[in-house]
């Protein structure tokens, strides 16, 4: 996360529009944005830590009082960050009560010469981690999540659940096998894609006969999303591309491919779909949240693909933010899941802005990780690509026909 801080914000300067701060592309950069406060800044002393329990992972904030980075050293049983040159307010020890992950976190000034401030958190198993300094706000971020490829379980886990040891598998990525690997892949992909609810849709897609984006409306009581409104708004665009993934591809087109199948796949069902772009364009933040707010529309989707500065993260998330938005984020998360079979990086609250804005229920879709060497690799896959689509329109079909 802190190289993804970065990278973000020389975007950011290089656009010089402030309203691109709000995409998501800066996921984990803007969460933490959002938890910071007003400390006044003075020597790196550091204070309180706080630990906000998610179900897949942990948000922890630790006061630092100034802007320092620290050295983070992840051990099988424990995360240690050594703060140099800073100091500890009072040494301290918190068992963290009813979390998954962490047992328990202490603090204390590890050495005087040369002066280190010490953070340890004691693990029940193996984790993953990404960390960010927070400049001019005096706190240091971090994530911890569930590495499932993890070796290390504590003997007795409080929940009682055991993770088989297996060996971490790591697979490197090397250029001049990469064909043959894209290959494998994507054959692998497409024999485990195709499904019955595959052949309906082509069944529907037969009798309405229609194209891309062009609807002729000919089939109408048998469809189960028959006078819905949805928005599928195609994240990023125009001079803001989003993220770059592998082999030079910009978030931005991979968006706009997946949210034609899913405009497709949702008008197929009888939907009525607006999509915020069909071209290479560059809407703002508003200009989005007022179009789905203007069209009246019963969901409002944005389709993204997540990005980080290390190929080994890989996973499907999900974001909303209203309340009346959650099922509707658990119906097309869960069904993303069962679809492309990506590792679960949860379903998550944040007030981003489309989703803060909009009226209707709304989520952001992260289905996978284009920076990851494998995920990257099958998201250049077209049926993998309409397999993303159609677990979206699936689980936007059943939270519309479940409410
Ligand atoms: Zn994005």
């Amino acid at each position: 996360m802190g190289n993804k801080v970065s990278r973000d914000q020389g975007f950011k300067a290089s656009r010089g529009n402030p309203l691109d701060a709000l995409m998501p592309r800066c996921l984990s950069a803007l969460a933490l944005l959002l938890v910071v406060s007003n400390s006044s800044l003075a020597t790196p002393m550091l204070g309180k830590i706080n630990i906000e329990k998610h179900k897949y992972y942990d948000n922890v904030v630790i006061e630092t009082g100034d802007e320092i980075e620290p050295k983070i050293m992840l051990l099988d049983n424990r995360l240690v960050l050594d703060f140099k040159g800073a100091t500890v307010e009072k040494p301290s020890k918190q068992e963290v009560q009813n979390n998954p992950r962490i047992e328990s976190v202490r603090m204390a000034q590890f050495s005087s010469d040369p002066l280190i401030a010490r953070v340890v958190f004691d693990l029940k198993k193996g984790v993953k981690y990404d960390s960010s300094t927070l400049y001019g706000k005096g706190k240091v971020c971090l994530e911890i999540s569930d590495d499932k490829k993890a070796t290390f379980v504590k003997a007795a886990t409080t929940d009682g659940e055991i993770t088989p040891k297996i060996p971490a598998k790591v697979i490197v990525p090397d250029n001049s096998k990469e064909a043959e690997l894209y290959r494998q892949l994507k054959q692998h992909v497409e024999s485990r894609m195709i499904s019955s609810e595959e052949a309906l849709y082509r069944k529907l897609k037969t009798v309405t006969k229609k194209k891309l984006g062009k609807s002729k409306k000919t089939v109408a009581k048998t469809l189960s999303l028959e006078g819905k409104i949805i928005v599928v708004d195609p994240g990023h665009g125009g001079d803001d591309p989003g993220a770059m993934g592998p082999a030079g591809i910009w978030e931005k087109e991979l968006n706009l491919k997946v949210a034609f199948f899913l405009a497709d796949y949702l008008e197929a069902k009888g939907a009525k779909v607006y999509m915020t772009r069909k071209t290479d364009l560059h809407n703002s933040l508003k200009q989005i949240a007022d179009f789905a707010n203007n069209a009246k529309a019963d969901v409002y989707v944005a389709v993204h693909f997540n990005s980080i500065d290390n190929s080994n993260i890989c996973g499907t998330e999900t974001y909303y933010y209203n309340d009346q938005s959650r099922s509707l984020a658990e119906d097309i998360h869960n069904r993303l899941l069962i679809g492309i079979k990506c590792p679960d990086r949860g379903v998550r609250k944040m007030a981003f802005y489309t989703i803060h804005h909009t009226n209707m229920p709304g989520v952001i879709v992260e289905p996978i990780y284009m920076t990851h060497f494998q995920e990257g690799i099958m998201i250049r896959s077209k049926t993998f690509q309409k397999e993303i689509a159609r677990d979206i329109s699936l689980g936007i079909e059943k939270f519309l026909n479940g409410k």
